[in-house]
């Protein structure tokens, strides 16, 4: 349908999936229900972008860099209560993100857009899963990010059956890349520049369609 050449750097392979996706409903009317697309795409910027802005469903795996590695309770044992604003602690006592807010008189939202919920010092002086918990901390922080509802969304999406089939769907795309390097050559660029990337891409692309094209007319027998 479209095709994007960009730099080899998420944020403007990123950027060139969203030129498609708006060039695409521009040109061809069309409107995507689901994007499919591997782990680079799945920041909570760009998930909110496709979600709240796009109302496309992402079946992206997330970027997640939340997993603790010495054995105690994962963030996904904090269950996230919306009304309450509060993360419940799997002995059900809540993390809540007003202490840093009230203590420093700043915006709770840290630089990296995640707000810091803590559970209270006196929970988890007398809890006896602390060491399960948070051992080396008096008490436990859980981090939640501005766009935290399109992660969750796509962490659900990332159960489901249709999930399981737009990721066999996406190695047929990427068979296609792996035609492009290996039979039409495109692994080095012969044109300099970004202008000599996109010429090329383009032609790369529009070579792929009348082969498929070719292959829809029907042999003479
Ligand atoms: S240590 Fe604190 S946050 Fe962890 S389970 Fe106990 S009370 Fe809850």
């Amino acid at each position: 349908m479209d095709v994007e050449a960009s730099r080899s750097i998420r944020q403007a392979e990123v950027g060139s999936t969203r030129t498609m996706i708006v060039r695409t409903r521009e040109t061809f009317d069309l409107y995507p229900e689901i994007l499919v697309a591997d782990t680079a795409y799945g920041s909570a910027e760009n998930l909110n972008w496709l979600v709240n802005k796009e109302g496309i469903l992402p079946h992206i795996p997330i970027i997640d860099k939340s997993r603790r590695k010495d054995g105690t309770f994962e963030k996904s044992e904090f269950v996230y209560d919306h009304e309450k604003d509060a993360y419940i602690c799997p002995i059900g006592l809540p993390l809540r993100p007003t202490q840093r807010a009230y203590r420093n008189r700043k915006s709770p939202v840290a630089a990296d857009n995640t707000i810091r919920y803590r559970a209270s010092k006196y929970d988890c002086q007398e809890c006896l899963l602390k060491k399960y918990c948070c051992p080396n901390q008096p008490v436990r922080n859980v981090g939640r990010h501005i766009y935290e509802g399109a992660r969750d969304l796509a962490r659900e999406l990332s159960l489901t059956d249709a999930y399981v089939d737009s990721q066999r769907r996406r190695k047929k795309v990427e068979m296609l890349f792996a035609h492009l390097k290996r039979i039409m050559k495109l692994d080095r660029l012969r044109l300099r520049g970004p202008n000599g990337a996109k010429d090329e891409f383009l032609l790369a692309a529009t070579a792929q369609n009348l082969r498929k094209l070719a292959k829809l007319i029907p042999q003479p027998v």
